[in-house]
């Protein structure tokens, strides 16, 4: 049997997000593996241990101790879950904002490449079931199901109902929340009868937006994400679950197809996992630049429907200082603006080999893109309106503004669409406060992004008159 090296080997394989079809062929692609591991951690079941004897939770009962990681550190927290468990089950009463938290999925995804024709094949080894919890019981065991369930509950919850409060007029549809699917991809090889190469991993370590089905997931961790010395998990991060849930909000005003650069509404991968592969061609399109806006879009709603003491990254590898949308610098210190060298790397036609550490950011990726979009809003945001619901309220009608504007945009280069995108935030918060773009946000939105220059009419000079 030939060793080949499995970045060279033409099989796609769909490493997050719901890309995985139904015993369908499809040229053969580069694989593109990251976050996977051959030892996922499953979560357990912590409901045995309750009495579990009523069936309903009073209202007494609604005080939930959560396992959080927030301010650098696990730490237990009550909240108040009035509303958020229908019956036992962990959801919303009248499950308008979730549907349904889940578990138990386990799935067997293969791919067999045969003479370079792939075909695949969804294999449904478990259904999903219903999480609930036990009415007698206030604290569940960190990394159960149902902590994980009730987290992801809570903040997902929160978020949806900061930017219900905001945006009255839009039905945001209920999403589900399903917790720790066992998600196997098989892959296979075969080059005229001989099979030369085979590879197993479940999907592990990060968490995803499904826009096809209105769904969150959160994937378990990995052995390997522990030795790595992550002491948490993502579902205790309450700005993970409020992230995933602003990419379904960047769904409803602004549904587009994600059909390129792939790792779509992921999380991210920190570095994890990310093995070498061929540096190959890249072309970034204006739905690029939108799956970044989508990732920039998805930390400020995070960062303006939760508290500031549970938006933070602080202990979180390769997220805490890159990922915090009030960084004003990347973890090496290089500012987040949209230098000249940080557009060139972004649109450039060939893959950049990354960087060693994850503290360097990688401007091929659409999250690090994403992060500098967040932080030059907030700062412009921050020039103009005092509160964070302010600051929300103007980028969620920049997104509904995109979209009204979209089949003009669409027109644009990607580098064009970029820009303009940026300045419509520039000209919607100006709309939304004083109706002028004054001397301090002009300079301002220069200093994020100098190629704006010259673009904003109402930043450039007076035209002389005659008096
Ligand atoms: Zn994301």
């Amino acid at each position: 049997m030939r060793k080949l090296s499995p970045f060279l080997i033409t099989i796609l394989l769909v490493s997050c997000g719901n890309g995985s079809g139904n015993n369908n062929s499809s040229n053969p692609r580069n694989i593109v593996a990251t976050n996977q591991s051959t030892k996922p951690i499953p979560l357990t079941s912590d409901r045995n241990k309750s009495l579990c004897s009523v069936e309903n939770l009073d209202e007494a009962q609604r005080n939930l101790n959560l396992s959080l990681f927030v301010r650098g550190q696990i730490v237990d927290e009550d909240r108040n879950f009035s509303g958020l468990i229908d019956g036992l089950k962990v959801r919303d009463i009248g499950a308008s904002i979730i549907t349904e938290s889940s578990k138990d999925l386990n799935i067997l995804y293969t791919y067999t490449s045969t003479d370079d024709v792939v075909t695949t094949d969804k294999k449904i080894i478990n259904p999903q079931s219903a999480i609930s919890i036990c009415a007698d019981d206030g604290k569940y065991a960190r990394a159960s199901i149902e902590s994980a369930a009730l987290n992801a509950t809570y903040f997902i919850s929160k978020t949806g109902r900061k930017v219900s409060e905001l945006l009255p007029s839009v039905k945001i549809p209920a999403i589900e929340v399903e917790i720790g699917p066992l998600i196997k991809k098989s892959l296979k090889q075969i080059v005229k009868g001989e099979v030369v190469w085979t590879f197993e991993a479940f999907d592990t370590d990060n968490a995803y937006y499904s826009p096809g089905e209105n769904k969150i997931t959160f994937l378990p961790h990995s052995e390997e994400f522990k030795k790595a010395g992550m002491t948490m998990n993502f579902w205790e991060v309450p700005m993970v679950a409020s992230h995933e849930y602003g990419h379904h909000i960047f769904e409803i005003l602004h549904p587009y197809n994600v059909v390129n650069l792939g790792m779509k509404n992921c999380f991210g991968k920190m570095g994890l996992h990310a093995e070498p592969s061929e540096l190959g061609k890249r072309s970034v399109t204006t739905e690029d630049v939108l799956g970044a806006l989508n990732e920039g879009f998805a930390d400020l709603v995070s960062f303006y429907s939760l508290d500031n003491n549970e938006r933070g990254l602080k202990g979180v590898p390769c997220l805490e200082i890159s990922r915090d949308v009030g960084s004003g610098v990347f973890a090496d210190g290089t500012s987040k603006i949209f230098s000249t060298d940080a557009l060139a790397t972004f649109f450039l036609t060939k893959e950049v080999e990354a960087p060693e550490t994850c503290d360097v950011p990688n401007y091929q990726d659409i999250h690090i893109i994403g992060a500098i979009f967040a932080n030059g809003a907030d700062r412009l945001l921050s020039l103009s309106v005092p509160t964070k619901d302010q600051r929300l309220s103007i980028v969620l009608s920049w997104l509904q503004e995109m979209k009204v504007k979209s089949s003009a945009m669409n027109a644009l280069s990607p580098q064009d669409f970029l820009r303009e995108s940026f300045e419509l935030l520039v000209q919607m918060t100006a709309k939304m406060t004083d109706g002028k773009v004054d001397q301090s946000e002009c300079d301002l939105a220069k200093e994020i992004y100098p190629e704006i220059d010259g673009h904003i009419i109402s930043c450039m000079p007076a035209p002389l008159r005659n008096i």
